[in-house]
């Protein structure tokens, strides 16, 4: 179907039936471990909820629309996604990462996916890097794009070509722009992640994780791990997000109009020395974000003068609370040096530019003055 992502965020693709012989319009929760077979080597098409639910497919199938993959699967959370991923390689095998990601995803490649015999590169500068980290056991790129939380943007079509000259995969974590404002397929990456915690689901209440994919022969071979591990998504918890996609293109719209009207207040204090946000025209990230995505979404990252200064800040804001995660409703305020990237190694997170300077706004769709005010008064009161 050739649905707009509005009417993809309501409707899915719109094939699959909408509920049961009672009209219904919400699609219902099926809260069901099991499924009856009609006789014997017979079924509905559902065995048991392990393998699959039909409120989960119904979210799985919305979501494989928003990025024009074949399909998608939904997972407990995102890094459940990622550690079902990490079941595609074997020990020996090789990945090439950009330095800075989230930092759930550094802690499980280096502490549980290193131990299970797969290694690592990463890479500070992937663009120019990766071709010449490339080896014989290499199987994948992976990347988030814009990054967790320094905001650089990579050329999705650039490492895509790295990759399928060298017959290997990209994978991209799309979490911070969504399907709304960025999808990866249509620049070739292979596999597409997503903390479905944030923005799909939206409102800092469920979380969830999904890997989609364009290829037939790596959905296969999820749809058995996902049945093999059992980490995937209950039908309450499909539901929410289920709901929460249906304002996704609304919610980045309001988002990223609030996230640009307080970046030009951040640029405007003299206490606060660095904004990281993709929309500031004249860099690097602004010009790859222009031919990418379709807009520069809602996170923010900034540096203020001292670290009493940012400690300050997340104490003294009165609407905006201290708090990780990130893509919601609320504005939330996260201090990526102590809660997120904290079990980053120190010199890792200093290289990268995570100092105790250093605060990340996920900016939400509250109204935008009453927000800049908030900022405003916390800055004052240092
Ligand atoms: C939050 C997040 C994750 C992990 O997702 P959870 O749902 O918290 O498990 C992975 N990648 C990025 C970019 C994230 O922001």
């Amino acid at each position: 179907m050739d649905y707009a992502i509005e009417t993809q965020c309501i409707h899915g693709n719109g094939e699959s039936f909408a509920g049961d012989r009672t009209g219904t319009i919400s699609f219902p929760i099926y809260q069901t471990a099991t499924f009856e077979h009609p006789a014997v080597g017979q079924s509905t098409g559902y065995d048991y909820t392990r393998l699959q639910n039909p409120t989960r497919e119904k979210l799985e199938e919305v979501v494989a629309s928003l990025e024009g993959g074949l399909d998608a699967l939904a997972f407990s959370s995102g890094m459940a996604a990622i550690d079902a991923m990490m079941e595609l390689f074997a020990p020996g095998d090789h990945i090439i990462t950009d330095a800075d990601l989230y930092g759930g995803s550094i802690r499980l490649f280096d502490h549980i996916s290193e131990k299970n015999g797969i290694r690592f590169s990463h890479s500070d500068n992937i663009e120019e890097e990766a071709e010449g980290l490339i080896n014989e056991h290499t199987k994948a790129i992976f990347i988030e794009t814009p990054t967790n939380p320094m905001m650089n943007v990579i050329d999705i079509q650039r490492l895509s070509d790295i990759a399928k000259a060298h017959g290997i995969w990209l994978i991209v974590d799309n979490t911070f722009l969504s399907p709304y404002f960025q999808k990866p397929f249509q620049f070739g990456a292979d596999i597409v992640m997503h903390s479905g915690t944030k923005f799909l689901g939206g409102h800092n209440d469920t979380l969830s994780g999904f890997l989609i994919t364009n290829s037939q022969e790596i959905a296969d071979r999820l749809r058995f791990i996902i049945k093999t591990i059992g980490t995937g998504l209950s039908p309450f918890d499909s539901w929410l997000v289920l709901r929460g996609i249906k304002t996704l293109p609304i919610r980045m719209e309001r988002a990223e109009e609030n996230a640009k009207a307080l970046v030009e207040f951040l640029l405007s204090e003299p206490r606060v020395t660095k904004v990281y946000y993709p929309g500031i025209p004249g860099t690097r990230a602004y010009e790859i974000s222009k031919k990418q995505s379709t807009g520069f979404g809602s996170m923010i990252t900034f540096e203020v003068e001292s670290r009493e200064l940012a400690r300050h800040i997340l104490k003294e804001t009165k609407l905006i609370p201290f708090a990780e995660s990130l893509g919601g409703v609320e504005t939330l305020l996260t201090y990526p040096t102590t809660q997120t990237h904290a079990d980053v190694p120190p010199e890792v997170r200093e290289k990268n530019g995570v100092t105790d300077r250093v605060l990340r706004l996920s900016v939400g769709i509250e109204n935008k003055e009453d927000l800049i005010g908030d900022l405003r008064q916390a800055l004052k009161s240092f």
